[in-house]
């Protein structure tokens, strides 16, 4: 193993640690909490490694006993990565080969990289090919999102009533990516949360035929590597979080685009349009991407605190049975937000430890690529009697007995057995029973 760096303190604008060793060569990534904010700080160590670095920018507004350090140690063609909170090592990964991709944005579990066999072709599967064009695609519908709202003409529309909206923004970004994925792969069946009609003329920008070039990299699960075109069901949230977005919560808002083999989710792209949308000195808008059983990019697994049970659940459909089954979960705290793909985002990034939503309320394309890039990352997404979802072209839309997903796979069943079997039984028919 290389030698470990550790006690890294804050000092105003410094950051040092006592105990480096020297002759190494390291990458530091700063990390700074709270919420989405996100600086990230690189400097390369080499030989002559002087114990302290000093980070040039702190604004006042982030909380360093909280930031997040992650070194790297990079000698030779290997590296080790540790994470540290203040002084306290939150995870190390053994010494392993360097990958070619940035390892601060290449995250994989434990058991993933044990049982599952890749495999890499110069021509690359189908699978990497279609999440290489999703990813692109996904980032022109965040700038078509972007820009409706500093248009300030959202065009909302009710769909079934005002807890289910529609605007501008969701029809654009659904045509977007609709089209475009059927244009760069004719016969594939995609289906988007806002109908199978365009809802007006496709202006040629918006049809995207780039690759993401990690993302044609990545390795593909020998279960999927021989999948044909009509194996694949790509299911599209063209934004998640359309309430949130009438009301300002910009950073609840998601474009997710899920991608099932025959009835298994097995990659996707979340992308966060107004990530750092609060701090505009900041890069804006982020894209993760990922397939289970290989990694995922662009957003690095943090666990959460182990001394809490922070229950993450909706903030615009809440029900009297979800805040029933939340208080059941003994939660040391509830963050109620909007959106299945940011609530996802707070379980990879260790901000809360269950998704707890019993209402049949989320759709496939609010779960297949949460759920894909949650279980590439060693978290569980299921409904709430444990059982696995469908994604398949003909199932059906709605997840009829609610969600439960967790930060951390194995701690899923605690949060399962602790929810009341008559109140899980609930779910499906709550709001047929309440109208009664
Ligand atoms: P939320 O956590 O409330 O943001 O919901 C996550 C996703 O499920 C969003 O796409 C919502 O639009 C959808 N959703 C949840 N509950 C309902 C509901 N009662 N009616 C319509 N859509 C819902
Ligand atoms: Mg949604
Ligand atoms: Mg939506």
């Amino acid at each position: 193993m290389h030698p470990r760096p550790s006690l890294w303190h804050w000092g105003a604008g410094k950051l040092s640690s006592k105990a480096m060793t020297t002759n190494m060569k390291c990458n530091l990534t700063v990390r700074l909490a709270p919420r989405n904010a996100f600086i990230e700080y690189n400097k390369v160590w080499d030989m002559h490694f002087s114990p302290s670095a000093h980070v040039h920018w702190l604004p006042d507004k982030f909380n360093l006993s909280k930031a997040k350090v992650t070194v790297n140690v990079v000698p030779g063609g290997s590296y080790s990565s540790y994470d540290y909170m203040g002084d306290q090592l939150l995870r190390w990964q053994e010494e392993r080969k360097q990958p070619k991709v940035p390892t601060r944005a290449f995250g994989q579990s434990d058991h993933q990289k044990s049982n599952r066999s890749l495999a890499m072709s110069s021509n690359p599967p189908l699978l990497s090919q279609i999440l290489a064009n999703a990813v692109c695609v996904s980032n022109k519908a965040s700038a078509i999102v972007r820009e409706i709202m500093a248009s300030g003409q959202l065009g909302v529309v009710e769909k079934t009533g005002l807890d289910d909206l529609q605007t501008k923004a969701d029809r654009s970004a659904q045509d977007c990516i609709v089209s475009s994925l059927k244009a760069n792969f004719p016969g594939l069946a995609v289906i988007g949360e806002e109908g199978d009609e365009l809802h007006g003329d496709v202006p040629a920008e918006w049809i995207v035929k780039d690759q993401d070039p990690r993302a044609l990299q990545m390795g593909t699960p020998e279960s999927v590597l021989k999948a044909k075109l009509e194996d694949f069901t790509i299911w599209v949230d063209p934004l998640d979080g359309t309430k949130e977005y009438t009301e300002g919560f910009l950073d609840h808002v998601t474009v997710l685009v899920g991608i099932a083999v025959k009835d298994k989710a097995v990659a996707g792209v979340i992308n966060q349009p107004f990530y750092n949308y609060q701090y505009p000195e900041l890069p804006q808008g982020r894209t993760l991407f990922g397939i289970d059983g290989v990694g995922v990019h662009g957003i690095e697994r943090v666990l959460p605190p182990k001394d809490a049970r922070i229950v993450t659940t909706s903030r615009s459909h809440g029900t009297g049975l979800i805040n029933d089954c939340t208080q059941a979960c003994e939660p040391s705290e509830v963050i109620r937000v909007g959106g299945a793909g940011h609530k996802v985002l707070l379980l990879i990034e260790g901000r809360a430890h269950a998704y707890v939503f019993p209402s049949p309320g989320t759709k496939k394309w609010d779960t297949c690529a949460p759920q894909a890039i949650l279980h590439a990352l060693g978290g569980k997404l299921t409904d709430i009697h444990g059982a696995e979802f469908k994604y398949h072209k003909d199932v059906g839309r709605v997840n009829d007995w609610g969600t439960l997903a967790t930060s951390v796979a194995e701690e899923h069943q605690d949060y399962l057995s602790r929810i009341p079997q008559d109140m899980r039984d609930q779910v499906k028919d709550y709001f047929k029973n309440k109208k009664k």
